[in-house]
Order: C-alpha cells, then sequence, then structure tokens
C-alpha cells in the first residue's frame, strides 16, 4: 500500500528530479573547495541516525532527497576534491558524469553482442582508442574490466590454464605440481587475491627482491627463482609485474623481465592500474618501456583519466588465450548464426556487464586526448616541485623521489627520537584540519607519507596549499 499522498516516481516526473539532481551536481562541484576533504564523522555516527527497519509504505521522494543531503552526505569522503592527494585519484569527469547518466536510463545488459550491439561494438571501437593512445601496438586487443583486481584474476587464470594445459577448469588443481607465478612485494593486494581466488594459492606467489631506485624486481633473483623451481619439479605458469606500484610508484624493468619470461615460455602480466594513464603522454612511455612484448596489460581509467568508476581497460596479446579460460555457452547464452562476433562477458568473470564504453567515449571526445594529457603533465610537474620545495625546507625528507605525479616523505627534525609516531601524528593532524587528505605508508620500515597530484580540477594552487598545510602542521608537532 503506497501512503496517501505519497507520488512514486514516474519516467514522467524523472525530468524534474533529473534537474534536480543535475542542479545539485553542479553547485556541490562548485562548494567542494570549500568543504574538508575528509568528513568530521565519528564510527557509528550515520549508521546510527538511520531507521533500523525499512519502511513498508513509499516515502516521498522530497524526504528522501533531504536525507540523503542532511544524513548522508556530511559523511561523505570527497573524492573529486581538488586536494585530495590520498591514495590514487578516483576521478569523475563531468562529461563522463553525464554518461553514466544516460547508461543508468537505458540500464542495458551489455554481456553479448546481441544483447547490445551498439555497447560491444563501441567498446571494440573505444578500447582501441585507447590502445592508440597509450601506444601499445595493434596486436592488442581489449576489454573493459569492471576494475583492476578482475584484470589481474582474468590473466591469472589464464596463466593457471596455459600452464595446466587448459586441464584446470575441468580437474581442479589436485593432483598437479604446484604452479608458481613471481611478483615482487610492491604489486598490490590485488595480486594476492587472484593467486588466492585462482586456486594457486599463496605459497606459490614467489616474491622477488627489488632493489634500486625504481624498486624493481631484480631479473636476477627471478631466473634464480624460476631455476629453482624447475630443478625441484614444480611448474613456473607466470609473472606479474607492476608499473607504478602503489606505495610509491615501484616500477619493473619490463625489458629484462620480458626476457625471461620469453626464455622460460612464461605469461607476463603487466599491472599498470594508475601509471597507465600517464601513457597517453608519449614522453613518459620510457617509464614503461618493453610494455609491448607483455601478453597482459591493465590500467584504470578510473583512475587518473577521469572515467567515472568503473572503468578498467585490460589489453592482451592473445583474447583466444582468455576466453578458453573462461568461455561458458549454456544454450541460452548463445547466438546462433553469429560467428565472429564479441562476447566481452567472455573475456571477463562476471556474466552480467555494464555499458562501460559510452563514458570512455564521452570523456575522450569530450576533453581530447591533448586537454587529458595537459591535465597529467601539470599534475606530474606540479608534484615535482612540491618534492623540491619541502626538501629545502628543515626537517624534512624526500624519501622517495617523484615517480610521475608521486612521491612520499617524512618529517625528521632534529632530536627527534621516534619518528614512526611523529609521522602518524602529523598525517592524523593533517587529514583531520581537513584542508588536504594525504595517505601513508611504510618504505624500507620506515613510516612515510604519501603524496599524489591526480585531482581533475586541481590548480597550481592546490599543491601550495598542500605546502602551507605540511609545514605549519609539522611546527605543531611535540618532538
Ligand atoms: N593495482 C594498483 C597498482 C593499484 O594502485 C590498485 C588500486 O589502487 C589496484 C591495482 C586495484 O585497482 P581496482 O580497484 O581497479 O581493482
Amino acid at each position: 500500500m503506497v501512503a496517501l499522498g505519497v507520488a512514486l516516481m514516474k519516467w514522467s516526473e524523472f525530468s524534474h528530479w533529473g534537474e534536480k539532481a543535475a542542479r545539485w551536481a553542479s553547485n556541490y562541484h562548485a562548494n567542494l573547495r570549500n568543504l574538508p576533504v575528509r568528513p568530521k564523522s565519528n564510527p557509528g555516527d550515520i549508521l546510527n541516525a538511520l531507521p533500523v527497519s525499512p519502511p513498508e509504505t513509499a516515502q516521498a521522494m522530497d524526504a528522501i532527497f533531504d536525507d540523503f543531503e542532511n544524513l548522508i552526505m556530511p559523511g561523505m569522503t570527497h573524492w573529486q576534491h581538488p586536494r585530495f592527494f590520498a591514495y590514487f585519484p578516483a576521478n569523475a569527469a563531468p562529461v563522463s558524469v553525464f554518461a553514466e547518466f544516460l547508461v543508468s536510463s537505458v540500464a542495458a545488459q551489455c554481456m553479448l553482442w546481441q544483447t547490445s550491439p551498439a555497447a560491444t561494438e563501441l567498446e571494440t571501437r573505444v578500447i582501441d582508442w585507447m590502445r592508440q593512445a597509450i601506444g601499445l601496438p595493434s596486436e592488442f586487443s581489449g576489454v573493459i574490466q569492471d576494475s583492476a583486481s578482475s584484470a589481474t584474476l582474468c590473466a591469472v587464470l589464464t596463466m593457471r590454464e596455459k600452464a595446466l594445459e587448459w586441464r584446470g577448469n575441468k580437474s581442479g588443481l589436485a593432483g598437479d605440481k604446484a604452479l608458481r607465478i613471481y611478483a615482487s612485494r610492491e604489486v598490490h593486494s590485488s595480486i594476492d587475491r587472484a593467486i588466492w581466488i585462482s586456486g594457486i594459492g599463496e605459497d606459490n606467489l614467489v616474491r622477488i627482491e627489488s632493489s634500486g631506485p625504481q624498486r624493481a624486481m631484480t631479473p636476477a633473483a627471478l631466473e634464480a627463482a624460476i631455476t629453482k623451481d624447475l630443478a625441484a619439479g614444480l611448474t613456473p605458469a607466470g609473472i606479474i609485474a607492476c608499473i607504478g606500484g602503489t606505495s610509491a610508484g615501484a616500477s619493473d624493468d619490463l625489458v629484462a623481465i620480458n626476457a625471461i619470461a620469453k626464455k622460460h615460455h612464461l605469461f607476463l602480466h603487466v599491472d599498470a592500474a594508475w601509471a597507465g594513464s600517464a601513457m597517453i603522454c608519449p614522453e613518459y612511455r620510457e617509464l614503461w618501456k618493453g610494455v609491448e612484448d607483455a601478453d597482459s596489460v591493465v590500467f584504470n581509467p578510473h583512475k587518473w583519466l577521469g572515467a567515472q568508476f568503473d572503468c578498467s581497460t585490460h589489453f592482451i596479446k592473445d583474447p583466444a588465450d582468455l576466453v578458453r579460460t573462461l568461455a561458458i555457452q549454456p544454450e541460452y547464452l548463445k547466438t546462433h548464426g553469429q560467428d565472429g562476433i564479441i562476447n566481452y562477458s567472455e573475456w571477463s568473470v562476471p556474466l552480467g556487464r555494464r555499458f562501460r564504453a559510452l563514458k570512455l567515449w564521452f570523456l575522450i571526445r569530450g576533453h581530447g586526448l591533448e586537454g587529458l594529457r595537459e591535465m597529467i603533465r601539470n599534475h606530474v610537474n606540479w608534484s615535482h616541485d612540491l618534492a623540491k620545495r619541502l626538501e629545502q625546507e628543515d626537517g624534512f625528507e624526500i624519501v622517495t623521489q617523484p615517480y610521475l605525479s608521486l612521491f612520499t616523505f617524512r618529517y625528521l627534525p632534529e632530536n627527534c627520537s621516534d619518528p614512526d609516531t611523529l609521522n602518524l601524528n602529523l598525517i592524523n593532524a593533517i587529514n583531520d584540519d581537513g584542508r588536504i587528505y594525504l595517505t601513508q605508508t611504510i618504505i624500507d620500515g620506515k613510516r612515510v607519507i604519501r603524496f599524489q597530484a591526480g585531482a581533475f580540477t586541481m590548480e597550481k594552487a592546490d599543491c601550495d596549499t598542500a605546502f602551507d598545510v605540511i609545514v605549519e602542521l609539522a611546527k605543531t608537532m611535540k618532538v
């Protein structure tokens, strides 16, 4: 039963609410700069303000909208804030938000070609635009996955099946020699998860030491680990390299790693989830030299580039191997008489697929590659400038030099007896202050503070504010 006087939202009223939402979004973004980046919220504040039981009758849209503004928004971290310098960005350019609005309105399931031919064919086109934009050779095909975690899982499953000569899906892993996958300690935790989920097991993720300023996997150590495993009767299956690791931008030497992969016939997957966006600028491609010889590469336009989450572009040399690993065709999914068409659900783990290509199409057209390059170059330059300024400031140490727009630092004034606690206190003070938002990491056993410039609407002045806030609050710390 609907309560008297309460109207359910109908499509005929949608334009009213759609206009309201659009106005709200414009105002929100116009004001964002004045809000603290992180909410001043205590655990349980929002939960306790929400009714314990669901409503039995429809409620008025005005009331729902008011609650959204008054209960929910005060508890949101503002990821689109121009002074969001934490983690990595999750940029949502207005043009991609607009495309998502259209996608949500059409709400198609784009799992097979025939369930929305335009979605499949646009995906084929824009993924190839993206391939050209980042300078990968034409032997790569691609698919848009929901996340880099999913792309890496798909790559690991493909490594597993290839190494088991396609027996794994049918017979499982029991009875086979242990498969071994190689990666440095700098890779993202999504790699560990892919190894768990694929049944390969954490003990078979062989961690290769890294060294040098790039914290790159040591090729000789990789070669030695593979040789040792072969001698022990184990089955090397693949290598996962990282370009722009999450902690401090660690990047492997893809030329050297590739040579080892080819020698041992191993599948090579490259995780460039964040740094891949920068490869639209030809001058940064040196950082992933050798990528053209990898079997699989992932990067997230939903991080730095501005495609509303979720949008992860996954490039594969031989999609037939991926499809052989994942395709499953019960009668109800067969597209009879349509041989040769692409069904992208056979390239990924979930069957259902959102229409993710549309926002990428709008984004690339709406900004042009040159517009996106300018943003990335600015971020890289501003981050380098900030690192230089901090380095010259008394008591500050740059722990890892900028890699693109990411660097790490710590405050180490004279007579400091416990730098880890001091830096933890400093980052807490910075984040409670609210003008900027940073996150921390551990480098070689030391607690350090990460800085990355990447917010879509960031300006040079925001970097200057970051400098002022960091130095001002550092001076208030008890050493
Ligand atoms: N790889 C790297 C290097 C990352 O930094 C991240 C997330 O920050 C991921 C993978 C996981 O990305 P996603 O959230 O798209 O799964």
